[in-house]
């Protein structure tokens, strides 16, 4: 059975990688009928950040992959917090040891500073707590049996550290990035129990992705040299059979290319990182989120998935049922993506247009009604229907369509110096002739004509004083198709505007 998890921490917002492998292993698990989990890995009490679980929750749901198995929504193999399985983890570790594969270390803090001094200065580029060092430390490798349970006996603080084996090849098979294999001279004896009786992130996740039957672990590449560590402790643990396959995640890349996706990008370059907006105790940071800027959760999927997935073909617009359909791991790729914020604006503009009107119209009732302006559901959709093809975001649809409800009181004065001559006055004036005399339907064909006939009666060619007519109607150069916009306001409110730009 396909077993898939999601895993963060909760130490502050969602990053959007964060989200990205949430969605990824969202994907994979859909696609192969399988289920995905969500755990809370909150062993670290000192990064606990108050408020990011909800944050997580509220990120997930916004985006539509939930969970089947969560802190919420528990299965049956909880719990899904590791804090509440705190008690658990000891018998893991002892059983290590036991086992010979792990030790007790006793060093202060003093001791290891000391150790990494030697070693610095020896020129050791990577000093480590390994086969060589561990030799002369403080740990139940080196002291002598009585004197090590004298100190468990009489309360000494002492950590739990794995015996990485001295010359051992250890290999995994990536689903990304094919064979891994590394050294065991580079890898350190990482401490799986901390001396105030909490588990590393090491040990909690190797034993709860066990104990969760998880099948594979998708996840960022930032977690690539940990993987190793991670398949000789499910060795240690004679767990190989049922070792969670890998797949890691590629980077996700600065707008330029150059190094890793920040916070920081995002908030010199103007865009977001998190999914939501994240207004908490964090310094008073309230950087927009993706969703605050207006971002449709169905196009942000849309433009997440591709974020290091393709499909191998040019479609790229994919509702998440499709993308669960055309998703696999084969086709993600090994060196890291470029966050394009572009990108991610154009995934917007498609989705926009193919909304409903009735759907946008929404939207344009929130935004007006936000100016204190009541408008009804008619004009609201024909609004959407005018603007929807021109806008990034949803609440752009009442900017660019208030013109439909608000008479302009100025007009653009560059414009007006350009374009507002003696012609334009003329057909203008004629215009507003023909109009009073129209009773057929106001459409924009209608509107048009109408207009041609005004130009040609004063012999005026209808292009030169067109950019004058959007100016005396609308206030402005430019906006949306004029003829529409005509039909919409319909022939009285046409001409009375006019009027009013020629007084
Ligand atoms: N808690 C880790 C994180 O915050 C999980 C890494 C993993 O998936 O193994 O990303």
């Amino acid at each position: 059975e396909v077993r898939v998890r999601f895993a963060p921490s909760p130490t502050g917002p969602l990053h959007i990688g964060g989200v990205r492998t949430a969605l990824y292993n969202y994907l994979f698990a859909k696609k192969l009928g399988g289920k995905f989990l969500l755990r809370i890995e909150d062993t670290d009490q000192g990064r606990f950040v108050p408020g990011a679980e909800e944050y997580i929750k509220e990120s997930l749901e916004w985006l539509g992959i939930q969970p089947d198995e969560s802190p919420w929504n528990p299965g049956k193999i909880g719990p899904y917090r590791q804090s509440e399985r705190k008690g658990d983890y000891m018998q893991y570790a002892l059983d290590l040891v036991e086992r010979g594969h792990a030790y007790y270390a006793f060093d202060t803090s003093e001791e290891l500073e000391a150790m990494r001094e030697r070693l610095t200065a020896a020129r050791v580029v990577q000093p480590q707590y390994n086969g060589i060092t561990r030799t002369q430390m403080k740990n139940s490798l080196t002291l002598p049996a009585e004197e090590v349970q004298a100190r468990l006996a009489s309360g000494d603080p002492y950590v739990i550290r794995v015996k990485i084996p001295m010359k051992e090849e250890v290999r995994l098979n990536d689903m990304i990035r094919g064979w891994v294999m590394v050294h065991s001279s580079t890898l350190d004896d990482k401490v799986l129990m901390k001396s105030d009786g909490m588990p590393t992130y090491h040990l909690a996740n190797i034993v709860d992705d066990h104990l969760m039957g998880i099948s594979h672990v998708i996840r960022g590449e930032e977690w690539l040299p940990s993987a190793p560590l991670h398949v000789l402790l499910y060795k240690f643990f004679g767990w190989e059979d049922t070792m969670p396959q890998f797949a890691h995640l590629p980077l996700l890349l600065k707008p330029d290319g150059n190094g890793k996706l920040s916070k920081r990008d995002g908030d010199k370059l103007g865009f977001p990182v998190f999914p939501l907006n994240w207004v908490n105790q964090l310094d008073g940071d309230t950087a927009a989120g993706f969703r605050e800027q207006g971002y449709l959760p169905d196009a942000f999927l849309n433009f997440l998935a591709f974020l290091g997935w393709n499909p191998g073909d040019e479609q790229e617009i994919f509702s998440k049922e499709e993308l669960i359909e055309a998703f696999s791991i084969e086709r993600i790729g090994k060196s890291g993506t470029k966050f394009d914020i572009a990108k991610a604006k154009w995934y917007n503009e498609q989705y926009i247009k193919v909304k409903s009107d009735a759907e946008l119209a929404e939207f344009v009732i929130a935004e007006a009604n936000k100016e204190g302006i009541e408008i009804s559901q008619e004009v609201a959709e024909a609004a959407a229907r005018l603007t929807k093809e021109r806008v990034t975001f949803p609440q752009d649809l009442w900017k660019e369509s208030k013109l439909l409800v608000v008479a302009p009181t100025t007009f653009d004065q560059d414009v007006a110096g350009k374009r507002w001559n003696k012609d334009a006055i003329k057909v203008l004036t004629k215009y507003t002739d023909l109009l009073s005399g129209f009773s057929g339907d106001f459409d924009p064909e209608s509107a048009k004509t109408l207009l041609g006939e005004a130009a040609e009666v004063e012999e005026i060619k209808l292009g030169k004083v067109m950019q004058a007519v959007r100016l005396a109607v609308t206030g402005s150069g430019a906006g949306p198709d004029l003829m529409q916009v005509f039909s919409i306001l319909g022939k009285e409110e046409v001409a009375k505007r006019i009027k009013f730009a020629l007084s």
